[in-house]
Formats: structure tokens, sequence, C-alpha cells
């Protein structure tokens, strides 16, 4: 044997040892250059802030593209809508364009095809109620807020950006949450997955109940196309992404603390302990808040993106670190075939020939 490929007997990150293919199958490390990419897309670094591969984990490589366009696409039209004036046609899109491509997601993977009506209710249904709830009371508490331009004051900053935010961060993570007793929902991806429907639920549905009063009286826009281009990509576009990657991050890290095997619960540090997460969760929501009152409408959507990346950032190290550990807990089990490079790999942890988490792949969940 040469050195060479003694080197390839064992992985150079876990030591375990390799059978077949240039991925080690426990941990996804590619043997030979030691490297290893996001653990549920693995031709990405994990910090890497890709909008589709962290909201939608369980898709395979070549399904990302369809959602990548229709994002895309999508604020495309929701910036045509408040340049051509059709802002409540355009509040409308704003409010369904990315819970639309969540629901879609989960419907794709078809994940939790033998028990969907709890986890549909405990996310979907409850984010819609939730975010319809915080919209009205939105409106009664800072009426002002919900009409254009804001008029920054001390009030509205206190109440309408930081304490609406912790109310919107509970109420949003509260339906995902009472799925974390259940022993069906183990995994990590379970809470990540869970948290990123029903916040993205919470957003749109939010939008159009504290948006309603706009359309109360007959519609008049008080404010210039340049600002509802403005607010209709920050709602439709960035407010959604916050809170998906938010509550995402902060569901996943909770999932790690309470579901994972014990050895594994303090992987994330200080991120990981619920009432750390909760805060972090909390300051991103507040700050997009804070940036929409106090700033001109475009650094406000600026800032979002800031914010959107540094959540997005977050969910895709809890995903990662999530099937990295799990993947020590199983045995090896026959053969099956990788749904994203559709090879032969052994069913444990990682596939063999690309390095994706298994378990970050429809097929082989359902075959699990
Ligand atoms: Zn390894
Ligand atoms: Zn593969």
């Amino acid at each position: 044997m040469t050195p060479t490929s003694l080197e390839f007997d064992s992985c150079p990150e876990c030591g375990s040892a390799i059978s077949v293919g240039t991925h080690c199958i426990r941990c996804g490390t590619e043997t030979q250059s030691a490297s290893r990419g996001f653990a549920a897309s693995p031709t990405e670094p994990t910090y890497l802030p890709s909008v589709a591969s962290t909201l939608f984990p369980q898709l395979p490589r070549s399904s990302l593209w369809p959602f990548r366009f229709a994002l895309v696409g999508g604020a495309a039209v929701l910036a045509g809508l408040g340049a051509a004036g059709l802002f409540p046609l355009g509040l409308m899109a704003a409010a369904v364009l990315v819970p639309l491509l969540v629901v879609l997601y989960v419907y794709a993977v078809d994940v939790y095809e033998d028990e969907p009506l709890r986890v549909l209710a405990l996310t979907v249904a409850w984010g819609i109620l939730a975010g319809v709830g915080f919209g009205i009371l939105e409106r009664a508490v800072a009426p002002d807020a919900t009409a254009l331009p804001f008029t920054s004051t001390t009030w509205l900053v206190t109440v309408e950006g930081v304490l609406l935010a912790a109310v919107a961060v509970v109420l949003a993570a509260a339906g995902p949450f009472a799925l974390l007793p259940y022993e069906r929902f183990n995994d990590v991806l379970d809470g990540a997955t869970f948290g990123v429907t029903s916040a993205a639920a919470f957003a749109g549905s939010s939008v159009i109940a504290s948006s309603s009063g706009l359309f109360a009286e007959g519609f008049r826009p008080v404010a210039d196309a340049d600002v509802w281009i403005f607010r209709l990509l920050q709602q439709g576009i960035a407010t959604p992404l916050l809170f998906a990657g938010a509550i995402g991050g902060l569901a996943g890290s909770a999932w790690l603390r309470y579901r994972a095997p014990a050895r594994d619960r303090h992987r994330l540090g200080a991120l990981g302990h619920p009432l750390v997460a909760f805060v972090v969760a909390g300051l991103l929501v507040a700050a997009a808040r804070v940036a929409v009152i106090e700033l001109t409408p475009w650094q406000a959507l600026l800032v979002s993106i800031v914010l959107v990346t540094a959540a997005l950032l977050w969910l895709r190290l809890v995903i990662h670190v999530g099937l990295v550990e799990e993947s020590f807990e199983g045995n090896e089990g026959p053969s099956v075939v990788c749904a994203n490079c559709g090879n032969d790999t052994p069913s444990y942890g990682f596939c063999a020939h690309c390095g994706v988490a298994l378990k970050a792949l429809p097929k082989a969940r359902a075959a699990a």
C-alpha cells in the first residue's frame, strides 16, 4: 500500500474507517482534501448565507434552483407592483411569497407524510393565527407604525420596535416549541424546519393583518412609489427571511439542546442556550424594526439584509452541527441511492460520494 492509500483508510477529520467513495460517511469530510462543506449542501461552504440551501436544506442540489428563481422572480414582481402603484395587490403578494415557497418545500420533500396534520397545525396554522393576532395587536398598540411615512418617537421605538419584537418571537416560536416533546421529531433538522415554516406563515399573515387598516377607508397611498417598493421588498422578502432565519435558529438551538445526544448539547456554546438564543432572535427582529422607524427606507432595507445574513448563518450553523452530530448516532444500513448525486452509498450519516448528509435528503429520510 502507498502512503496515499493509507491516508484514505481513515477520515482525517473524525478518524472513522473509509470503505468506499471520496467522503467520510460519518462526518462528510472529503478525505483527500480534508475539507468539508455545508452538511446539507456540501458544494457550498458552511458560512455562506445562501437563502435556498439554508431555508430548504432537504432539497437535493438540482431542486434548489427553482426555489432560487422563484425568490428572485418574486422580488422583481414585488418591485414591479410597487413601481406600478398596485399597492394592495403588492401587499398581498408580499404576504404570500415566502410562506408559499416554504409550504411548497415541506410538501415537496414530503418529510412528515405519516403525520402531516399535527405538524401543519402547529407550524403553518399556528403561524397564520399568531401572525393575525400579532398584526391586530400591532395596530392597536402603535397605530402610527401602520401608516407611511413613519414619524419616529421614543414610544414608537420602545413599543413598536423592541417590545413587539419580543412578542413576535415568542408567538412565532410557540407553535414549533409545542412539538419539542415528541420523540418522533428528534432531529435538529425537524426543529429548524418547524421554526422556518411557522415563522414564514407568521410574517405573511401579520403583514395582511397589520396593513388591513390601510384599506379600511378606501385606499389612498400616502407615500411615493419608491417608499412603497421598499415597503413591499421589506415585507415580502427581508422580514419573512429574517423571521425564518431567527426562529429557525432559535428552534434548532432548542432541539440541539434538548433532543440531541447528551454529549452534543453544548456544541453551539452560549448560542445553544435557549434563553440566549431567544435574546439573539429578539435582537435581530428588534434591530430590523427599529431600523424601519429610524432610518430612510433604503437604509433600513440595507440593515435588514445584514440582519438576514446573520440570521441565515446562525440557522445554517445549527443545521450543520445537528446533521454532523446526529450522524454518529445510527448504525450503517444497506445501500441507498443518494438523491443528491445518484450514486449508491451505505446508508449512514453522509453520502460516500458527494458528502451530503443523508438526513438532508427526502428519499433517504423516507427509507429510514
Ligand atoms: Zn469523518
Ligand atoms: Zn451523494
